[in-house]
């Protein structure tokens, strides 16, 4: 019998639940992936174009193929088990609201025509919902969730299958073409990502808890992308990271991903209404938001952070506070304003992280300090002491000084083509 293996943010052949139990039952194996045209991203197409091209070429290491299709994943994997024919349709599950739908449809098509259906885990450490407070549906705040999160036994983590048998005569389909990296973007792939792992592991992990907010030194792991896209498992991240010196202070922040995970799924209405609502006077100022996306507000470090986003489809995390801090309590513009720009630009941008976190700087959302405002000022003063990450990404500033930097509006002669500070700064 044939098994297919529907994939979708679970790119890899290791430590891949749905895949491996389907290589140890079936005599036969299709991993598909179906482009939905309902899934955009202005960065995210390369990254995953070249995250299909790395799984293509492993699974035909393996003996198999990778098996693309274009079109609504449902109707398309249903096509394919009956043509085939294959007895069951097998898939990673998901958090967001949209992937849940598909999930329903999914199971739904599967019981109508025989098939047998299944959700594996993979995508979250520990699977969302698997651990509650003992009074209420799901964690609402991080610390005792992280608790009962390091308590847990987590999940084994598996190995590559050993082979991939397709069925014979299968039309692999073309991985859909992508235009071109930009310079400075991450490249996909799981092999990639597992380089990275274990360099990072080795040689950065030791120094995570000291370094991790320094703006201009990028020792953070950046393997969110290839987490969003699952070319990596994050149990395997935690597994391998687990042990070495520093490696709470990472583990913990896997740990906010699933932290999110689980609400996001609890909370199906988090990309659009406040998780904690809250009396805010929103300005609809919609100058002022184009000016914070096109990194022009005269705040040389929300603007090398926005530009960073633009030219990359990254921002290191302190700068996505940053940014978000004073999009959401400086200019007083709404959260979804920023959680749209982030969840078009990003390479990592996925639901749950993305409004999750969004909705945490906004006070809206999980942080125990909802009215916590940061000083960009100090913030830049503190985490690009230099002005090295600003001089990167923004130009204009880079013939400024370390005192000036910061502060160009302090500068004399002023400097052609910055705009001033859309807001007065305090402690300036
Ligand atoms: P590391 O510091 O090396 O951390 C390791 C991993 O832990 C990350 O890869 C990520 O998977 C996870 N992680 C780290 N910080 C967080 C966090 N605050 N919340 C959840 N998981 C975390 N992250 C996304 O993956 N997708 C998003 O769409 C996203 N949107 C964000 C929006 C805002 C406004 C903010 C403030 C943060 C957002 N983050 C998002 C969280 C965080 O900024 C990124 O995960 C992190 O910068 C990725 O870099 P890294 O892989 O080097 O992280």
């Amino acid at each position: 019998d044939t098994i297919i293996v529907l994939l979708n943010r679970d790119l890899r052949v290791h430590d891949h639940p749905a895949l491996a139990e389907a290589c140890a039952r079936a005599r036969t194996v299709v991993p598909l992936f179906v482009a939905d045209p309902g899934i955009r991203g202005r960065h995210r197409d390369v990254f995953l174009a070249e995250s299909l091209d790395d799984l293509r070429s492993s699974l035909r290491d393996l003996g198999g193929d990778l098996v693309v299709r274009r079109g609504d994943p449902v109707a398309e994997a249903v096509r394919l088990a009956t043509e085939l024919p294959a007895a069951a349709i097998w898939a990673s599950a998901d958090v967001s609201r949209y992937a849940r739908r598909r999930e329903r449809r999914l199971g739904e098509a599967c019981r109508e025509h025989r098939l047998d259906f299944r959700l594996f885990p993979g995508v979250t450490v520990v699977p969302p919902g698997d651990l509650t407070p003992a009074a209420g549906d799901h964690y609402r705040v991080f610390t005792p969730y992280w608790r009962a999160w390091t308590a847990e036994p987590h999940r084994r983590v598996l190995a590559a299958p050993r082979v991939v048998r397709l069925p014979a005569g299968l039309d692999p389909g073309e991985v859909p073409a992508a235009r071109r990296r930009p310079a400075g973007g991450l490249r996909g792939g799981e092999s990639v990502a597992r380089r990275r792992l274990e360099l990072w592991v080795k040689l950065c992990l030791a120094d995570y808890a000291e370094g991790h907010d320094e703006l201009a030194e990028d020792q953070t792991s950046m393997l969110s992308p290839y987490l969003r896209f699952g070319c990596v498992s994050p149990s395997e991240v935690v597994a391998r990271a687990s042990g070495h010196p520093g490696a709470d202070a990472f583990v913990r922040q896997l740990c906010w991903r699933d932290f999110f995970h689980q609400v996001a799924m609890a909370f199906p209405e988090l990309p659009r209404r406040d998780y904690r609502p809250r009396q805010v006077e929103w300005n609809d100022d919609p100058d002022a938001a184009q000016a914070w996306r096109e990194g022009m507000t005269g705040v040389p470090i929300v603007d090398a952070g926005m530009r960073q986003l633009l030219a990359e489809g990254w921002m290191h995390n302190r700068a996505r506070m940053i940014v978000g801090s004073f999009l959401t309590k400086r200019l007083r513009v709404h959260w979804r304003v920023g959680g749209e720009h982030f969840a078009e630009l990003l390479l990592d941008g996925d639901v749950a992280n993305n409004w999750g976190n969004w909705q945490w700087v906004a006070g809206t959302g999980n942080d125990t300090r909802p009215n916590r405002m940061l000083n960009p000022l100090r913030q830049a003063h503190r985490f690009d002491p230099g002005g090295e990450y600003v001089r990167r990404y923004v130009p204009e500033l880079a013939g400024l000084p370390a005192g000036l930097v910061h502060q160009p509006w302090k500068a004399s002669p002023k400097v052609a083509g910055y705009p001033a500070p859309l807001v007065a700064l305090d402690n300036g």
